[in-house]
């Protein structure tokens, strides 16, 4: 037997499940709900291809290290590949592919025309300089050159990377390619064919199911609490949204802890921990948290929209809130999304809920290929609608078949995907 590493001890046995696990889970579930040719659903346990690479990166010291890349792709039956690229030092070829099929159901759920990819770096970004994150991102685009394009893959931000880790990347895929192609990612800068509205996109997308789901739970926005874990884009994105609409926000957490106050945070002076990494624990509150205690917390809405796995089988039986909305990817374990369900707490997953980036993604790419920008009035109210025929597309599933949120987010997408993959056929 082998000793845990002290990171691993201390965590129960499916917050250790990798993405891949719960993905392929999640599929087998959604599966006994719809009506779908098994060897479809075979197929879509497994990616199309999954490519390693290797990024070798001179350090500002001169010494040279060498960094490993990977890219998902999962499935394009419905077009081209998309999905985030991430920099984190757990980034693996199954946490990819796991994330990579969550990428092909949001992308169906929304109706885009796009399949599911995922990639990214294992490295941890904060130990980069800049100059080094840009030499590295510009290798890893060459690396990944023949994989990707407008119309085969296109990737954006995700953990650890952010618009200007896109434009390094589009511009060293231009420059190789001897023109300027855009549309090779989104979530650059709007400068370069960014979209506006593309950072707070999934922000914006969280706190529209948020605002949904109590709605349709007969509540009104002005009188719910809200708590946020996590407190990058996502979280404050939406956090900030929530209390415009008249939430009262009372808790706010980032990786060093939490703070509470039950009349309501002011969100929009707290600044992102991007923005300003201890800003969250020195804003003045009358309370600290830690950071699990948060996911703990009596409100009506709590958002996870940190990291994967905080909602295990070890506190999932302590989740006072009444909603829950994933804005991480793969917030909730798949055993902890079991207790929720027996509990009678709905989980409105991250599938649905933050899945505002990448149909900003699209716009983008639209724009890019129209070589034509939208203003921001227009992108966010193009997000609501689109937000809006999803949510209803969804909640159908949930009123008529009384199937769980996420049941029913992936019995819409694993329709319009098995209906494709049928009408395409297996060739040969
Ligand atoms: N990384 C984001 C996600 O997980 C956005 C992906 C995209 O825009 O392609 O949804």
């Amino acid at each position: 037997m082998t000793t845990p590493s002290p990171a691993t001890e201390s965590k129960s046995e499916d917050e250790l499940d990798s993405a891949l696990v719960t993905a392929r889970r999640q599929l087998e579930r959604a599966a006994t709900h719809v009506d779908v040719d098994p060897g479809v659903v075979e197929r879509l346990k497994h990616p199309t291809r999954v490519q390693q690479v290797s990024v070798p990166l001179e350090r500002d010291g001169g010494s040279v290290e060498v960094f490993t890349g990977y890219r998902a792709q999962h499935d394009d039956v419905r077009g081209p590949y998309k999905g985030g690229l991430r920099y984190h030092p757990e980034v693996s070829a199954e946490e990819c592919t796991g994330l990579s099929m969550w990428m092909t159901w949001k992308c169906a759920v929304m109706d885009l025309p796009f399949g599911g990819g995922k990639g990214g770096i294992a490295v941890d970004p904060k130990s980069l300089s800049a100059d080094e994150t840009e030499r590295l991102t510009r290798r890893f685009a060459e690396e990944l050159r023949d994989a990707v394009g407008p119309t085969k893959d296109v990737p954006a931000p995700d953990m650890g990377t952010d618009a200007q880790t896109m434009a390094w990347f589009m511009d060293a895929y231009s420059m190789q390619q001897g023109e300027t192609i855009p549309g090779v990612v989104t979530g650059k800068p709007p400068v370069i064919g960014g979209s506006y509205g593309r950072e707070e996109a999934p922000g914006r997308s969280t706190a529209i199911a948020a605002r949904e789901a109590v709605t349709y739970y007969d509540r009104e926005v002005s009188a719910t609490t809200v708590a946020v874990q996590g407190f990058g884009s996502v979280g404050a994105n939406a956090a900030r949204l929530l209390e415009d609409w008249g939430a009262t926000v009372v808790a706010v957490s980032d990786v060093n802890g939490a703070i509470y106050d039950p009349d309501g945070l002011e969100t929009h002076a707290i600044p992102t921990h991007d923005e300003a990494p201890e800003a969250v624990l020195e804003h003045d509150a009358p309370e600290m948290l830690g950071n699990d205690e948060i996911l703990e917390l009596d409100v009506d809405v709590l958002i996870p929209a940190a990291v994967g796995n905080v909602i295990t089988a070890d506190n999932a039986d302590a989740v006072a809130a009444d909603i829950v909305v994933e804005g991480a990817n793969g917030p909730t374990t798949f055993a902890a999304d079991t207790i929720l369900e027996e509990r009678g707490v709905p989980v409105i997953p991250d599938i649905l809920a933050n899945a505002g980036g990448v149909t900003v993604s699209y716009f983008e790419w639209l724009q890019d290929i129209n070589r034509r920008q939208w203003s921001l009035e227009r992108v966010n109210d193009e997000l609501e609608e689109h937000m809006l025929e999803a949510w209803d597309d969804v909640r159908a599933q949930v009123d008529a078949e009384g199937l769980t949120w996420r049941d029913a987010a992936y019995v819409v997408a694993l329709s319009r995907i098995a209906e494709a993959k049928e009408t395409r056929g297996l060739w040969p």
